[in-house]
């Protein structure tokens, strides 16, 4: 039966003095004070093996938040085994009685577990109390109440005629799958092993180094709903050996990945090699990198479109693939665009994201600091760059990056062109002085980046809108119109991208669900 379409979770504001923020401060202290020793989940068992590595605050390194253990191939292989061993009950269990576990999650992340782990996803990822709450409260509620009513409309039924009864049956992968999740999202963390096994598939599950506590909790979430043992089994640690023990299987059935373009195809490589050892053709979902674009025509709104590029690639320091990371602005609106956004940057406080005033937190790691100061220092000495604000860089207490601004001179900068996943917005600024400029432009936003995730287009006049949305077909899976080019609601804007940036099965979607059953039709005469 199908269920109703659920309604979006209502977003917490955290307002001073309000419950739910005391009860946030409790998680918080509560979770300083634990720095568990994170195990792998193993067939339901907690399993500790493999050297130990540190996990720590990117705001604040001198907090320690816990410990947890390289799996390596020897952990991975057993993962695989309980996996294997869960299928045959997993895939006869009803679709009703596995859709309990899921919304039971999502009721338990509603009420009792939703300051856990919006607290992990704080502490972890740095992210402020807004952007935790967006993310591992009603993003990862949603993907898991709109999977189940998604899942259950799914199972069109053929027609049938006098004397023959034609059914069609959504059956499980045969094997397993190996869900890979990036550290930037809780929701993504939560939603990739999950929709899998809601199809009725079970997992091995490997979330990012630079996530384990949110995805700490997140696995003792799904088993205080009811997860059988054995149906997600996690293995922490890097992701090579354990990719290359799931991608040597036989019975590897599809990869469910989320993180960079680089990895991504490491793992198709991977599967191409040992094509001819599997029992089925594996199915490969990947939503990668992003180079999100805003494009402005002259007749845009000037303060909502500074607002919008200053949200839009600040919010979580840039660390969201589809963070704006450049922008074409015509010149005759963008002095007082980037007044308005110097205004507005000048207004941004930085620092440790307990303290709620903040709007930024730290980038996740040193390797990310380190990279996007490279990237910093290239700019700074290259003539044809001009950078505009870039106050607040520091490694001393933290990864701190501040919110950076650079005019660039030349529209085929790799600055325009790569992903940088840090708080730097390029803006090249268009001669907008006769009109072929702006299709001048246009074609600039479409094939100045390989990636093809996310783009936003700000006009007032909708011959303009309608143009640029026609011209940029392919420049992006979501596009949003006088809006930031972030923030897709599940279940609104089912999210995904093509071109460098995934094979855009929007995740949180039937397009997604599907690739995860294999169809069987049975006729049947009579
Ligand atoms: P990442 O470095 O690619 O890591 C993603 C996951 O892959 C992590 O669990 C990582 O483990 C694992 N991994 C690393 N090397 C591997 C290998 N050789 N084989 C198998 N797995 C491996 O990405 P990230 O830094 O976590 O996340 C940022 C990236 O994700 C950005 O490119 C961003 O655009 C993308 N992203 C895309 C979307 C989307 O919907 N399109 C959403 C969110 C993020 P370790 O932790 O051990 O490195």
């Amino acid at each position: 039966t199908p269920s109703p379409l659920p309604i979006n979770e209502p977003v917490l504001s955290y307002a001073p003095g309000s419950a739910e923020r005391a009860k946030l401060k409790d998680a918080l202290g509560k979770l300083r004070g634990e720095q568990p020793d994170v195990p792998h989940v193993v067939g339901g068992r907690e399993l500790r093996d493999g050297a130990s590595f540190d996990v720590r605050a990117p705001h604040d390194h001198s907090l320690l938040l816990a410990r947890a253990h390289e799996g390596g191939h020897a952990v991975t292989e057993k993962a695989i085994e309980a996996a294997l061993a869960a299928a045959p009950a997993w895939a006869n269990t009803s679709f009703e009685e596995r859709a309990r576990v899921f919304t039971r999650a999502a009721e338990l992340l509603a009420g009792p577990w939703r300051q856990v782990i919006n607290a992990a996803t704080m502490l972890g990822q740095s992210k402020t109390a807004f952007q935790a709450e967006i993310d591992s409260a009603c993003e990862l509620i949603d993907f898991l109440r709109f999977n189940v009513a998604f899942a259950s409309r799914l199972a069109e039924q053929p027609v049938s005629s006098p004397g023959i009864l034609n059914t069609l049956e959504l059956r499980p992968l045969e094997g397993f799958v190996l869900a890979v999740t990036p550290f930037n999202f809780t929701a993504i963390a939560g939603n990739l092993p999950s929709s899998c096994a809601l199809m009725g598939n079970v997992v091995v599950w490997k979330p990012a180094e630079n996530q384990v506590l949110a995805a700490y909790h997140t696995m003792r979430l799904l088993e205080a709903a009811g997860l059988p043992p054995g149906v997600i089994n996690v293995v922490h640690g890097n992701g090579a050996p354990v990719a290359e023990t799931c991608l040597r299987h036989p019975s590897l059935a599809g990869v469910h990945f989320t993180g960079s373009t680089k990895v991504f195809q490491s793992i198709w490589r991977g599967v191409g090699e040992n094509i001819a050892n599997y029992k089925t053709y594996p199915r490969l979902v990947g939503e990668t990198g992003g180079k999100d674009f805003v494009f402005a025509h002259p007749s845009a709104e000037i303060e909502e479109l500074a607002v919008a590029l200053v949200r839009g690639a600040y919010e979580y320091q840039g660390q969201k693939c589809s963070a704006a990371s450049r922008a074409y602005i015509p010149r005759s609106i963008w002095p007082k665009v980037r007044d308005l956004m110097l205004d507005h940057i000048k207004q941004i406080r930085m620092g440790d994201v307990q303290d709620f005033r903040n709007f930024m937190g730290a980038v996740i790691n040193e390797r990310a600091f380190s990279r996007l100061a490279g990237w910093r220092d290239r700019l700074k000495s290259d003539p044809n760059a001009k950078i505009l604000a870039d106050d607040g860089w520091s490694r001393e207490n933290g990864w701190f990056c501040g919110p950076t601004l650079v005019e660039l001179a030349n529209p085929d900068h790799p600055v325009l062109a790569e992903e940088l996943f840090g708080p730097l917005l390029s803006v090249y600024v268009y001669d907008d002085a006769k009109p072929e400029g702006i299709d001048a432009a246009l074609d600039l936003v479409d094939r100045t980046s390989p990636y093809g995730l996310t783009g936003a287009v700000f006009a007032r006049d909708r011959v303009a809108v309608g143009h640029a949305v026609k011209r940029l077909r392919q420049a992006a899976g979501n596009i949003y119109i006088n809006d930031k080019p972030t923030g897709a609601v599940v279940g609104q804007q089912p999210f995904g991208g093509a071109r460098a940036s995934g094979t855009n099965d929007k995740a949180g979607s039937a397009y997604n669900l599907l690739r995860w059953a294999s169809p069987r039709v049975i006729k049947e005469t009579f």
